[in-house]
């Protein structure tokens, strides 16, 4: 056999035929009406796979099973539920290249900056929470003489979680982790548009927990989200997405007095102090800069720091430097090991972020880099390539609503005072930026900006452990801590005995 000849390896694995539908009761169905879904790459603009698509009458079984499931997998003993919950972290860390090649093709998002490190995350993820649910403690009260009284931390039951497309692996991972750790059993709907690498851990985890533990619908948010949202028998609802959907979802919990965690959008501001952007600190700033805004994710994500205010002093240093390693960063095939910067998720998005760029351009505001981009109809992916505007204020749309998309804009400030009203001037509180080498400016600052999740000199992502949420319309509720899972996911029971 002559050893040097090439195997060439299949660029992605897709869920099995018999997987691409829904997980009910620890076995993989197809919808009751038979109708299905494509899943497509924003990068090609191709057919992936077809998946099932939902609608009320699956969700409905999905549901019952998750219910007959509940009263069993409540007592076992947390630390056995979390031995599970390793164990899934540890087979998506056997699987990282697989499951992350399949969530770059459908999502867009390169595979080396953001697809293999989200799978990694989620590993993480499910492993911190085998760990510490463990700890779903109650409390002993001193009511008095002849009393005692103790909480405990019960379950609510089923909860129905629904995740959006932009980092799907790490959302069911934060959910499942969340659900199935405090005792309630799942029903999770992946989103539309980027549901097989989810369905790729559906597969790892079919076989782990027992059947009606964890449940899977595919399908769009009007046929299968709405149905579950709704649901008389879900006694929680854990939503991310946006505000328009969360809003629909709260209402839907609202009518049945359930429990609701809402993880919503965010128009985050970053904020460029000129100690900052000294000689010895602006190379970690403006690298700061760049990942905060997650150009590597074509800013689509909810804590995207969209809005950039640098002092006047330095305004022109800081972004002549930002403008230049932006232009560095390749736009490409998400599959391709070389690219930083993949498409946008759909035709729908891409128009949409093209209207923000093009009403900027057309208002008059400054380009610093990029341009208009092609209309989808010329599009051969939806690649809109980063774009940085200046010489807009607050007020104008594309810096107030939440493009998900490439774009930042770049307003320069004169006072602490007048960047912190600009900064809380929004509907949003979902995350901040603070670049600054003086501690006073920091923790002054960081104090007054109304926001769930604020970073100083730093602009990564979410670290298991951490409580993270949205402030204002961002949402409410916490994830990614065991406080945010007790706190979310449990109710307390109080029993007062006298003795
Ligand atoms: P989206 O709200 O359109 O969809 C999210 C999910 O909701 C999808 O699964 C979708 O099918 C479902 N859905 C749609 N309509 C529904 C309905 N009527 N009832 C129930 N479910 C329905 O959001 P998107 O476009 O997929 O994701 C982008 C948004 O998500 C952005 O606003 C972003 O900021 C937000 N997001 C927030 C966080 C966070 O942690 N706060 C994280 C990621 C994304």
């Amino acid at each position: 056999m002559n050893s040097s000849v090439e195997v060439k390896q299949p660029e992605i694995v897709v869920p099995a035929a018999g997987q691409t539908g829904l997980l009910v009761n620890g076995e993989w169905i197809t919808p009751k009406k038979g109708r299905t879904l494509d899943v497509e790459n924003p990068c090609r603009r191709t057919v992936i796979t077809t998946i099932g698509a939902s609608d009320a009458e699956d969700v409905d079984a999905a549901v019952a099973a998750a219910t007959a499931a509940f009263p069993k997998w409540r007592r076992l003993a947390s630390r056995s539920r979390g031995a599970l919950l390793t164990e899934l972290g540890n087979r998506i860390t056997a699987n990282v290249e697989e499951i992350a090649r399949v969530l770059a093709a459908e999502t867009g998002n390169a595979l080396r900056t953001q697809s293999r490190p989200e799978v990694q995350s989620a590993a993480e993820v499910l492993r911190y929470y085998g760990g510490v649910v463990a700890e779903q403690k109650g409390e002993t009260l001193p009511l008095g003489p002849g009393l005692f009284s103790y909480t405990t931390r019960e379950p609510l039951g089923v909860v129905g979680a629904i995740i959006p497309w932009n980092s799907p692996v790490v959302l069911a991972a934060v959910k499942i982790g969340m659900a199935l750790g405090t005792g309630n059993t799942l029903v999770l709907k992946p989103a539309e548009d980027a549901p097989l690498a989810v369905l790729k851990v559906a597969e790892l985890a079919a076989d782990l927990f027992p059947a009606g533990v964890f449940n899977v619908v595919t399908g769009t948010g009007i046929d299968a989200g709405a149905p579950l949202s709704k649901h008389a028998n879900v006694a929680k609802v854990s939503f991310t997405g946006s505000l328009e959907v969360g809003q629909l979802v709260a209402h839907a919990v609202a009518d049945r007095i359930g429990h609701a965690t809402l993880e919503l959008g965010g128009k985050s501001p970053c904020i460029v102090f000129p100690d900052a952007a000294t000689p010895e600190h602006i190379d970690a700033t403006v690298n700061g800069v760049i990942a905060a805004m997650r150009f590597a994710r074509q800013g689509q994500s909810c804590t995207a720091g969209s809005r950039l205010y640098v002092h006047k002093d330095v305004f022109d240093t800081v972004m002549t430097r930002v403008v230049a390693k932006v232009n560095e960063l390749r736009i490409g095939d998400a599959l391709d090991e070389r690219t930083d910067i993949g498409a946008i998720i759909n035709a729908e998005r891409y128009k949409e972020v093209r209207s923000f760029i093009a009403e900027a351009v057309e208002a008059g505001a400054t380009t610093l880099t990029g341009s208009v981009p092609p209309a989808v109809e010329q599009a051969d992916g939806f690649f809109p390539g980063p774009v940085i505007f200046t010489g807009i204020d607050n007020s104008w749309r594309v810096a107030r609503e939440e493009v998900f998309g490439p774009v930042l804009v770049a307003i320069p400030f004169s006072t602490e005072q007048e960047v912190v009203q600009w900064a809380n001037d929004t509907v949003y509180g979902l995350a901040a930026y603070v670049f600054t080498n003086d501690l006073t400016t920091a923790m002054r600052v960081t104090d007054q900006i109304d926001a769930g999740w604020l970073q100083v000199n730093r602009a990564g992502g979410q670290i298991p452990g951490m409580s993270y949420g949205g402030a204002k319309q961002s949402g409410i509720g916490a994830e990614y801590s065991i406080e945010g899972a007790l706190e979310s996911y449990t109710s307390r029971k109080s029993v007062t005995i006298n003795v």
